[in-house]
């Protein structure tokens, strides 16, 4: 029973016991400490410059560009007070190859998708006037202030030269100045920062803004005093971090990495880095179930040895499969079956097959979920936010289609914190954080600047 022995041996690789869940919270917290000390440390927590808070009273209109996943998106907002928001968007494909040309064609492209954009919703500027656009650009940036920063490094596929130690915003505001597109680049917004004001909108007790999509990232509010590298002013008394905690455990000293990880993290293009985000995220989570497959089919203990010509491309599994599968209950795993004879054109599977595929895709995606509940853990410790009411504002396709990922985070939180979790924190999906939490925070830059 070679096949049992490969399977159990997986369950043990892959499992995240409740010791080592704990474990890894208590590391993460420690690097969120090393990183509010200083720059340069593996968890960034870089100060976002975002202050202050919303109270559903504002109006205005605004534009955001998200960039960093999957689609460029332009959204324009309106806020008509009251807590109202209408939204308007369209997406844009990045082409594989913008990702990793030349930085400045990248941002020509950013700039002709706004043009388009403005077009097509006859938005029109009048003469000298501006729009505000809040820019989500969800890479590890440091910032300087509400609308500069500097690029530490790409991530998630990402790697157009020219841009690492310069400016987004100005690469992005020289390339609407050239096209002679209307828009004022107001803020510079990562993704999680947008979903935490976003979800905070409409839900005050909101306390962290986490990303589970092509890539994986939170945000989370901090007392200024607790940010000892902090050396700018302040008008209030605390500021959201952008943590970039799927960079965690750089120094593989405690994720339980395997070999099916290993082999991912080398063909990548970004070798060694981001670490975790290479064991949770939707980008990845579908490859090491490739990864996985290919060795019990190399060991013929999957489909008798054979392999699709499919399945030997890498990416081909893709996350959304993963799914579907586990969503798969009926009998034959006839869902399963489509998926591995339809769509990776493996010629026969038996339900021994099926049954084995789907307890991977089920250990890879509940490590996942429990590598999250981990960092989200060691945030609500951290901060003592879990033992009074506070919400969780999360984005992102894994979280919003993966089945029981929402249960499984709060299974782990429950084993950290014990049963009253589930009474004080509550997750919820945080829907367009990118495109709202960026105009607001467009809004938030203007305040804060008549303040100034
Ligand atoms: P982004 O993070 O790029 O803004 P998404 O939140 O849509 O966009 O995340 C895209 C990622 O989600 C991709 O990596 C994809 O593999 C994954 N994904 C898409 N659909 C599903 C699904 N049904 N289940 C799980 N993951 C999915």
């Amino acid at each position: 029973d070679k096949q049992r022995n490969a399977v159990a041996a997986l369950v043990q690789e892959f499992t995240v016991t409740p010791q080592l869940l704990k474990d890894i919270k208590d590391n993460f917290i420690g690097g969120m400490q090393k990183g509010l000390k200083k720059d340069g440390e593996t968890l960034a927590m870089i100060p976002s410059y975002v202050m202050g808070r919303l109270d559903g009273t504002e109006v205005g209109s605004y534009l955001a560009l998200d960039v960093g996943g999957t689609n460029l998106r332009v959204v324009s907002v309106h806020l008509t007070g009251g807590g109202h928001i209408n939204t308007r968007q369209t997406k844009y494909r990045i082409d594989e190859s913008l990702k990793v040309g030349d930085a400045k064609a990248l941002f020509d492209f950013m700039a002709v998708c706004v043009d388009s954009f403005l077009d097509e919703h006859e938005i029109v500027v009048r003469g000298d006037s501006q729009i505000e656009l809040g820019f989500t650009f969800s890479f590890p940036v440091l910032q300087t202030s509400i609308n500069r920063g500097t690029l530490i490094s790409w991530t998630k596929g990402f790697n157009a030269h020219g841009l690492v130690g310069k400016d987004p915003v100005a690469f992005l505001q020289d390339a609407f100045n050239r096209r002679h597109v209307h828009v004022r680049v107001a803020a510079l917004v990562n993704d999680t920062v947008g979903t935490l004001l976003a979800y905070a909108y409409n839900h005050p007790e909101t306390v962290m803004g986490v990303i589970l999509g092509t890539g994986c990232n939170g945000a989370y509010i901090e007392k200024i005093p607790k940010i000892e590298k902090w050396k700018g002013g302040a008008i209030v008394d605390e500021m959201i971090i952008n943590m970039e905690f799927g960079a965690f455990d750089k120094e593989r000293t405690i994720l339980p990495l395997t070999m099916f990880d290993n082999k991912l993290d080398r063909k990548s293009v970004n070798p060694n880095k981001q670490i975790l985000e290479k064991m949770i995220a939707g980008m990845y989570l579908g490859e090491i179930t490739r990864n996985i497959l290919l060795n019990l089919i190399d060991r013929r203990l999957l489909f008798e040895g054979n392999v699709s010509a499919d399945l030997n491309q890498m990416w081909t599994f893709e996350t959304a499969y993963m799914s579907t599968i586990e969503a798969d209950n009926t009998p034959t795993l006839h869902v399963t079956r489509k998926i591995l004879e339809s769509t990776l054109s493996f010629s026969s599977t038996t339900l021994n097959d099926r049954q084995i595929v789907k307890t991977v895709v089920e250990l890879v995606g509940k490590r996942a979920a429990r590598l999250s509940a981990a960092a989200m853990a060691g945030i609500l410790e951290h901060t003592g936010a879990w033992k009074q009411k506070a919400a969780i504002g999360i984005d992102g396709s894994l979280f919003e289609f993966y089945p029981s990922f929402d249960t499984d985070i709060m299974d782990g939180l429950e084993e950290v914190f014990g049963s009253e979790v589930r009474q004080n924190v509550s997750l919820g999906l945080a829907q367009d954080g990118s495109g709202v939490g960026a105009a607001l925070c467009a809004l938030l830059a203007a305040k804060h600047a008549s303040k100034d």
